[in-house]
């Protein structure tokens, strides 16, 4: 970030405790600190919790978590009950925050949590946003979630925080 989002002038660095050098404009008088969005994926659970949902999205044939973006107002918790109510027409309970991530290409810090369904029932679907929905075991989710992405890093750090022999 080169210039104040608020007015345009050029900004410069000035020292701040704990954090360092960081952006400061001179006529606002203000520190800027760098924007991003803020969005949420879900690991949906069954109510017995031994499935977990996987979305299809965008015409990819890839398995996907349900996700979407904080809106300005909102706390991340509300965002994990709106989303899956939304997309899947579900209701959660026992949210858990599981893990974050940034990610680059979109600028967005992305707060992954599982919560569990109070349905299995697909028959709400919003099939303008999602293309296909279905309920995998814990062992095949983790075969069918899509290789290498940020989905697939979330769920394999829930599955080893979260299996019963794990012991936790
Ligand atoms: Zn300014």
């Amino acid at each position: 970030m080169k210039y104040c989002y608020e007015c345009g002038t050029p900004l410069t660095l000035r020292f701040l405790e704990q954090e360092g050098d960081t952006p400061y404009c001179e006529k606002c008088g203000c520190w800027r600190f760098p924007i991003f969005s803020t969005a949420v994926s879900m690991i949906v659970l069954s109510p017995d919790r031994s499935k977990i949902l996987l979305i299809q999205q965008y015409g990819r044939p890839s398995n996907i978590l349900v996700a979407g973006y904080v809106s300005k107002g909102e706390s991340a918790e509300q965002t994990v009950v709106r989303e899956v109510q939304e997309e899947i027409g579900l209701s959660v309970n026992s949210l858990c925050f599981n893990r974050s991530e940034y990610f680059a290409k979109s600028n967005t810090l992305m707060l992954n949590f599982s919560c569990t369904a109070t349905s299995e029932s697909l028959e709400h679907l919003n099939r303008q946003e999602v293309d296909q929905a279905a309920w995998f075991s814990w062992e095949d989710a983790e075969k069918a979630i899509r290789p290498d992405s940020l989905a697939q890093r979330f769920l394999l750090h829930f599955l080893e925080r979260h299996r019963p022999d794990s012991g936790t």
